[in-house]
């Protein structure tokens, strides 16, 4: 059975973050909403013109076009083990529809870890965040800054701000996150996979406490 891990939490929570150090540890993909609109963007796509409004003003891109997103890059071969998901779903609709196409697939969210932060910190985080160019390597210019300024760790290319990363945008991000979103921390409650976390702790202790709720099974498959 494949293994779905969906990471739920503000912007600015870290899920990017932990997503990417679980994707890792578990052998999954690390499948992020955000980064694919970001990449349909940087490639002047279809779908990248169509997201590129909503983003930059902090809204939702709409919910059809979203999902059949999500519904082709989990159709890929290398889901077949299952996935870890950074910013789906993030509407009661699109949760119905990973729903359906989990059961598709022969599946179903297994475990939604919820990382909690509080606003203020939201703000810190989301202000100071540097992404890479090349592959969205997440950092910060204080909590978790990179060897050399402006430079990516991992693969060398340039960090650069992101244009939603602004003061302002962010406030706007916090308040959909609240009307659109955080309605599925009560969804996955009720479904007995949520798992709360305390994110207000150093990004190593998170992962620590994420590896910990994970179902055995994606542990188990930790190489
Ligand atoms: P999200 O994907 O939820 O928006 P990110 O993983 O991109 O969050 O993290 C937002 C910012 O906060 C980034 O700059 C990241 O380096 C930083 N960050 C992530 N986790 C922590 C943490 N536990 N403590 C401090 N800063 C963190
Ligand atoms: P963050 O990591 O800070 O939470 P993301 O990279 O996940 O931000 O998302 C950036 C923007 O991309 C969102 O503000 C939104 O405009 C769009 N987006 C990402 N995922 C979704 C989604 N599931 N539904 C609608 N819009 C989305």
């Amino acid at each position: 059975m494949p293994t779905y891990v969906v990471m739920l939490g503000a912007p600015g929570a870290g899920k990017g973050t932990q997503a990417a150090l679980l994707s890792e540890r578990l052998g999954l993909p690390h499948i992020s909403s955000g980064d694919i609109f970001r990449e349909n963007i940087k490639n002047h796509t279809e779908l990248g013109s169509l997201a590129t409004g909503y983003m930059n003003k902090g809204e939702l891109v709409p919910d059809d076009v979203t999902i059949a997103m999500i519904r082709e890059r989990l159709g890929r071969p290398d889901c077949a083990p299952g996935a870890v998901l950074d910013g789906f779903p993030r509407t009661p609709a699109q949760a119905a529809a990973l729903a359906e196409m989990l059961a598709g697939l022969g599946g179903k969210v297994d475990v939604v870890p919820y990382i909690k932060v509080e606003e203020q910190e939201l703000v810190r985080r989301l202000t100071g965040r540097w992404t890479c160019r090349a592959e969205g390597h997440i950092f910060h210019a204080v909590f978790n800054p990179p060897r050399q300024a402006g430079v990516c760790d991992h693969d060398g290319s340039e960090l650069y701000q992101r244009e939603d990363d602004q003061a302002e945008t962010v406030t706007n991000r916090i308040r959909v996150y609240l009307e659109q979103t955080a309605p599925l921390i009560a969804h996955y409650r009720a479904a007995g996979v949520m798992r709360e976390i305390d994110g207000n702790q150093p990004i190593e202790t998170v992962t620590a406490a994420l590896l910990a709720v994970l179902p055995p099974a994606a542990s188990s498959e930790a190489p």
